[in-house]
């Protein structure tokens, strides 16, 4: 395994859709390994892998309840709604309140290629939908509506 660079607000890379995976090999693998240890290792509670450079639909999350592989990740239900301060790897030292669902439901696939969904409340829906962004291009300053002063 190997810590990845992390990219930075103003990076092309950021602003661009990512491609489906098509097959899970090696590469893939190893990409979703490093993007984990580079995620823990800058204290994240999830990172997408445009934030390292790679323009393919996947995501690791990890907000206190192990590691959530996501290949190829799509948004099926959501519901309520909540206002919450957000921040960003990409991002550093800013932080701003976003509205982001109560609840969602994701289908996706795991690294062994098997499809499953996972629903979550809180703080893991709104890394769902953080993350998901991300493979569109989309970063949480696009949708802050306030921005909160950090000490
Ligand atoms: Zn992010």
């Amino acid at each position: 395994m190997a810590l990845r660079n992390i990219r930075k607000l103003g990076d092309d890379i950021l602003r661009k859709k990512c491609r489906p995976v098509e097959e899970i090999d090696n590469r893939i693998l190893t990409l979703l390994d490093d993007m984990a240890q580079t995620m823990y290792d800058a204290n994240g509670v999830g990172l997408a892998a445009p934030q390292v450079g790679i323009l393919k639909r996947i995501a690791v999350i990890d907000v206190g309840d192990g590691i959530i592989e996501l290949i190829n990740p799509e948004i099926i239900s959501v519901s309520g709604s909540e206002i919450a301060d957000e921040g960003c790897l990409s991002v550093p030292g800013k932080y701003g309140k976003v509205d982001r669902p109560t609840k969602v439901t994701v289908h996706a696939t795991d690294r062994d290629g098997n499809q499953y969904e996972i629903t979550g409340e809180g703080l893991l829906a709104r890394a769902l939908c953080h993350e998901i962004d991300h493979l569109d291009g989309t970063v949480f300053v696009d949708k802050v509506i306030e921005y909160t002063e950090v000490d």
